[in-house]
């Protein structure tokens, strides 16, 4: 693959939204390039069974979900390099990436590079992901009816996951590492006046037991210092999200928790020519079904502004010189 190349797009970041843009780019004929990373997938890969994406009955693995997005954009003539971005400018034409010491080029980009759950960044967490182990209460609540449960966090992610799961658990144990919640008010109220939620707070989740999948956590009073286990089925973490945008910083408008600022219903961000897809802009949903959505439509944005632009530069070459 040659990089002196000018690609008419580049996607960076292969999970839900960047395949898809990807899909629906190489349809149009645009043989986008795309900078999937070294842990191509996203936040699916972590996940096990996936309920809730049309067009699977049965219900899929999210890996093997990822894999099919793939293959589908593979097919249409979409191009991989399995490694991360390392580098971006976005202040000349065509815009440039960098992968190490290789340079890639293109008219227009979309990035698509997510957004990760905080982890708690326990051995135990890890080894039981998708086990027992949840960062999304709106994918996998399901799983756990009639169940006991124990959410990490305090802020309003950890009050609206405990009232949602509460539909369907039994008990809900909400663990927070201090006794003031920086939720709002108002989602502590929403949880607390369920009888089903139930808070532990000033303690920490030490440790998630279980061999083959969660059946308790252990919780530290940071107080008392003292240590109980919980029983649970499902340990749902809770404690937020970092959008993956480092690599944009100071070439691209951001909101102050660092997600890319795109204009309107569209995935345009501030520098013309430069898309964004998916959890990257999207801290309300986060879902696979939506990123997917919004995938699509950077591709649609970017073909449309390619068209707009070259006309432009069609009208101007037939314009009658003067002067
Ligand atoms: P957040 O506001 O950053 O809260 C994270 C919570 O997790 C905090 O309570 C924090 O504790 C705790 N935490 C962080 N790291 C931890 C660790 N290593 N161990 C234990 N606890 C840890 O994140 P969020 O709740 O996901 O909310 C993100 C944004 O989305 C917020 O602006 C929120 O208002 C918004 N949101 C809105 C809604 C809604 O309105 N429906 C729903 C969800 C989210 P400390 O408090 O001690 O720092």
């Amino acid at each position: 693959m040659s990089t002196n190349d000018v690609r008419e797009v580049i996607v960076i970041g292969g999970a839900c939204a960047g395949f898809t843009a990807a899909l629906y780019a190489a349809r149009a004929n645009m043989r986008p390039l795309v900078i999937e990373g070294v842990n191509w997938g996203g936040q699916l890969m972590i996940t096990s069974d996936v309920e809730n994406y049309p067009g699977y009955p049965e219900g899929i693995l999210g890996p093997e979900m990822m894999q099919d997005f793939r293959r589908q954009a593979e097919r249409f003539g979409a191009e991989f390099v399995s490694d991360d971005a390392t580098k971006v400018d976005f202040s000349e034409r065509p815009f440039r990436v960098w992968v190490g010491d290789d340079e890639y080029r293109a008219e227009t980009v979309i990035i698509a590079t997510g957004a990760n759950a905080r982890q708690l960044g326990l051995a135990s967490e890890k080894r039981l992901q998708g086990r027992g182990v949840s960062y999304c209460a709106v994918c996998d609540a399901a799983f756990f009816k009639d169940s006991e449960i124990v959410v990490a966090g305090g802020g309003d992610s950890a009050m609206e996951e405990a009232t949602f799961l509460a539909k369907f658990a039994d008990k809900v144990s909400v663990v927070h590492r201090r006794d003031v919640f920086r939720a709002s008010q108002i989602m502590v109220d929403r949880a607390e006046s369920n009888d089903k939620v139930h808070f532990v707070l000033d303690s920490v989740v030490e440790d998630v037991l279980g061999d083959e999948r969660v059946t308790g956590v252990t919780v530290r009073n940071l107080k008392t210092d003292e240590r109980t286990d919980l029983k649970a089925d499902g340990f749902f973490v809770a404690i937020g999200h970092d959008p993956n945008t480092a690599l944009f910083r100071g070439q691209i408008d951001m909101d102050d928790a660092g997600y890319i600022v795109t204009k309107g219903k569209s995935t345009e961000t501030n520098v013309p020519g430069v898309f964004a897809a998916g959890d990257v802009q999207d801290h309300v949903y986060r879902q696979a079904i939506t990123a997917a959505g919004s995938g699509s439509m950077a591709a649609l944005d970017a073909e449309r502004w390619l068209a707009a632009k070259r006309g432009r530069l069609q009208d101007a070459l037939a314009a009658p010189r003067t002067g």
